[in-house]
């Protein structure tokens, strides 16, 4: 039970059904039908065990007076032989179907029973559970702590919506519905017992975020201001091989404005793929090291921060920056000369995979974290992120070494009694926020946005075929690699293809196969051309040999599994064939399709899809070949699939929202929005009492 997180009574009392069983009749047998899923009561006639070629069965007989009816356990105990002795009356529950000797119910749930044995007054509730914890055990354990949970109202009239029931009655009426309860209400969620508990969770939710943010209020983070002549970031800026664009240009301004505050920034910067989300964060970095600040930048693959590794260094480097390069892979005496560079201060910048937020990584005065992808990575990754990263500035600042005294216009007064900094914070995605997940979970998380495309861009035609047509798919591939790309400089370059196999159920020997296969295809279709794999799987060392050639252009052709679903950036990469389109997430496809037309060459998307489509997956098809905006996409996404995975772990199994649906219940959250004010302002005592009878120990997660 620790494990659903059901420790205290009201915990238990909160855990609700997922459905209901109607063990309130008794269906004769002469009345049942194939497919029922029916309680029958009867006397067993005979059981025995019959014996087939490769298996034993048993089978037992019941009798109502009305009828007959098979029972069948395909895998059985002596004891249940036993237990359905000839002359028993017992009650059986589950699903009819017709067998080869009348009509059957292949491993009931089965209950010897005296004659009389009162039927229950009310549907029996079927609760999410885990494997190991047997239903009738968690009802007893349910029903013991409604009977105690302190379950009086907490929130006065005013802060309820009109019409729903008090929370001790929801609660049983949930729990145990009468058995005239229409089942459809219950368990679409629109019973007004179950509006109830929605808005209570919602309204705890938006007053544990108003709660964070009033703490988030009170945290300083050290001033970033590019000063003095000559700065960093006016001669990254001088020295970018491009223009920014106006869109650039303005959220640039829109951080630096932050950095410069003594509160920490909570920024995401939102931004179509390949709209140049990189090019900000490094001169947003760059500020911060102007400062005498340190930055860390983290990359959900090893691949894309290797990518933003290069591209940095490409930047930064000749203007004096030194970068620590940190990811799971890098090990040993390397790791540890990493390591050293980030404690001392030497590194001012740090790039690298989740390995940045590792325990034994010190910064000497971090100053900003930049998180690319950021729904990738999990609450957990981002709470870390914040605390310990937050901790070690501060650390820091209290034991830093005498020598880091040297000009620094941003460090903190005085060793002996550091101010408790945090590092600003700014997170990148290129799947835009929805609002209603905005206004639940992030109400003070500042937006920017990047809605323009460097020039030069052509828009990617996305067409979309049947796998049966593979061999003309792989004949364009050919014409296009015959064709020459114009590259920025003028001159050209060849063009690229990438091939991208599908994940399969997380299968990841299945996936390989399939990569490797394709591989193979490949190869032998396009000889004379060098065709490269890139998976999951690969050593690192692999990966990035793989990813050099293809970003060197040597290699034409790359088959891959996701793992170049992020980030990637080759120009003159013209074609993408994605295969089982149809198993992609909608996000996931745009994102895959991003990696290309971002040269001057005019791109194409093929979407092989295979098998009949369901209607879902046709919605997403379509919706590719109709559209290339990101933010239309997102918007088509929610709709065809609700808020689902926008924000990675916090949907998972923590997430915590379980009642409440964001794509449904908007209206329930504006009311709460709304009281969760009005309540922290009138009545706190109130509000926190709701709070920590709804949230108990996972506040923690809010802070993400
Ligand atoms: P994303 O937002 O998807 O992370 P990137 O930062 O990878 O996009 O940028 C995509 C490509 O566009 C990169 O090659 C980058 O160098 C280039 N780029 C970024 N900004 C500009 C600009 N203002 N003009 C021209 N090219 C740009
Ligand atoms: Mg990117």
């Amino acid at each position: 039970m620790l494990k659903l997180g059901l420790v205290r009574d009201i915990d238990l009392a909160l855990h609700l059904p997922l459905r209901y069983e109607d063990e309130t009749r008794i269906t004769p047998i002469g009345e049942l039908e194939e497919g029922d899923t029916a309680q029958v009561q009867g006397e067993v006639r005979d059981c025995r065990v019959e014996q087939s070629r490769t298996r034993r069965h048993l089978v037992a007989r019941l009798r109502d007076g009305g009828g007959e009816l098979v029972l069948r356990w395909l895998h059985f105990y002596p004891s249940q032989q036993k237990q359905l002795a000839p002359g028993r009356l017992v009650r059986v529950r589950g699903e009819v179907r017709s067998g080869f000797l009348g009509l059957e119910i292949v491993h009931p749930v089965l209950k010897v029973v005296e004659p009389g044995t009162p039927l229950p007054q009310s549907l029996t509730p079927v609760y999410p559970s885990t494997a190991t914890l047997p239903q009738a055990y968690l009802r007893k354990a349910v029903d013991s702590a409604l009977s105690r949970a302190p379950l009086d109202e907490i929130l006065p009239p005013q802060a309820l919506p009109p019409g729903l029931p008090p929370l001790r009655a929801a609660l049983l009426a949930l729990h145990h519905p009468a058995p005239g309860r229409p089942l459809a209400s219950l368990e679409d969620r629109s019973d007004p017992a179950w509006q109830r508990l929605k808005y209570e969770e919602l309204l705890a939710q938006q007053l544990s975020q108003a709660q964070a943010q009033a703490e988030r209020a009170l945290l300083r983070a050290p001033s970033l201001r590019a000063v003095g002549p000559d700065h960093l970031r006016g001669r990254l800026a001088a020295a970018l091989p491009f223009r920014l664009t106006a869109a650039q240009q303005r959220v640039v301004a829109e951080i630096e404005r932050d950095l410069a505050l003594d509160k920490p920034m909570h920024r995401l910067l939102q931004g179509d793929v390949g709209s140049g989300k990189t090019v900000v964060a490094a001169l947003a970095a760059a500020t911060a090291i102007s400062a005498g600040w340190q930055c860390a930048l983290m990359a959900p693959t090893e691949i894309l921060a290797e990518q933003h590794f290069r591209k940095l260094v490409g930047w930064l480097e000749p203007l004096g920056v030194r970068i620590a390069w940190l990811t799971g892979s890098r090990k040993g005496k390397g790791r540890k000369e990493m390591l050293a560079m980030v404690a001392s201060g030497e590194a001012a910048l740090v790039v690298g995979t989740h390995a940045v937020i590792q325990d034994d990584v010190q910064f000497e005065r971090l100053g900003l974290a930049v998180v690319d992808e950021q729904h990738r990575f999990g609450v957990e990754q981002r709470l870390a992120l914040r605390a310990k990263l937050g901790a070690r500035s501060l650390e820091s600042a209290a034991s830093g070494p005498a020598s880091s005294a040297d000009a620094r216009p941003g460090a903190p007064p005085g060793a002996s009694d550091p101010p408790p900094l945090e590092p600003h914070l700014l997170m990148m995605s290129a799947t835009p926020i929805p609002r209603t997940l905005a206004m639940t979970y992030y109400a003070d998380l500042d937006v920017s946005t990047l809605d323009e495309l460097p020039p030069g861009r052509t828009p990617v035609l996305t067409k979309i075929f049947a796998d049966d047509k593979r061999d003309q798919v792989i004949a364009r591939i050919r014409d296009e690699l015959a064709q020459d790309a114009p590259d920025a400089h003028g001159g050209s370059a060849r063009r690229q293809v990438y091939w991208v196999c599908p994940l399969v159920d997380e299968s990841e020997h299945v996936d390989l196969q399939n990569a490797t296969a394709t591989h193979a295809e490949l190869s032998a279709a396009l000889p004379g051309t060098m065709v490269g794999l890139l998976h999951g799987r690969m050593p690192g060392a692999e990966k990035a040999a793989v990813m050099s050639l293809f970003t060197g252009g040597q290699m034409r052709v790359l088959v891959a599994t996701t793992v170049i679903e992020v980030g990637v950036d080759v120009p003159t990469a013209s074609l993408m064939v994605i295969e089982h389109a149809e198993r992609f997430g909608l996000a996931q496809l745009h994102q895959l399709r991003g990696r290309v037309g971002r040269g001057a060459a005019a791109s194409v998307c093929v979407l092989l899809y295979s098998g009949p489509l369901s209607p879902t997956a046709k919605d997403r098809l379509r919706a590719m070949a109709e559209t290339s905006d990101g933010f239309e996409i997102a918007r088509r996404d929610l709709e065809i699939r609700g808020p689902g995975e926008f924000m990675g772990a916090r949907q998972s199994g923590d997430a915590l929202l379980r009642f409440a649906d964001l794509a449904t219940d908007t209206a329930l959250l504006e009311q709460a929005r709304e009281t969760a004010a009005w309540l922290q302002r009138e009545q706190p005592q109130a509000a926190a009492l709701h709070v920590a009878r709804w949230l108990g120990s996972r506040q923690d997660y809010l802070k993400a």
